[in-house]
């Protein structure tokens, strides 16, 4: 998608901090972070956030997921780490480009909203 931020990230247009990337998936640090390791993991293909997901995308989401179980082992986030995904308005979505945070390096908030 031409005017989507991640999409240009993907494609090298905008720098980013990469830590992971494979043929399905790119991962690099937030730039406003909110935790001491604050990542990330955006699927290649463009999606608008986990509410268009469907049986015939899916698998992105999937390979994102296992993409953050691989980031948080090469991370050490030994003691635990928390996934989010903002999806919408209300949810504080600024960027309509499926993503999953992974927030960790610390104890979180026992709060998720
Ligand atoms: P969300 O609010 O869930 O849509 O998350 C979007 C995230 O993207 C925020 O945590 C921002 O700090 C982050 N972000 C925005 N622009 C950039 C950028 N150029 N590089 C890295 N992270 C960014
Ligand atoms: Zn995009």
């Amino acid at each position: 998608m031409t005017d989507c931020l991640f999409c240009k990230i993907i494609a090298g247009e905008i720098p980013s901090t990469k830590v992971y990337e494979n043929e399905s998936v790119y991962a690099f640090r937030d730039i406003n972070p909110q935790a001491p390791t604050h990542i990330l993991v955006v699927p290649r293909e463009h999606i608008g956030s986990v509410a268009e997901l469907t049986s015939a995308n899916s698998a992105a989401a999937a390979k994102c997921l296992e993409a953050v179980a691989e980031i948080a082992r090469q991370e050490g986030l030994t003691g635990g780490y928390r996934v989010v995904s903002n999806c919408g308005d209300d949810a504080g979505q600024t960027v309509k480009h499926l993503h999953f945070h992974i927030l960790g390096g610390e104890r979180l908030g026992d709060r998720m909203a």
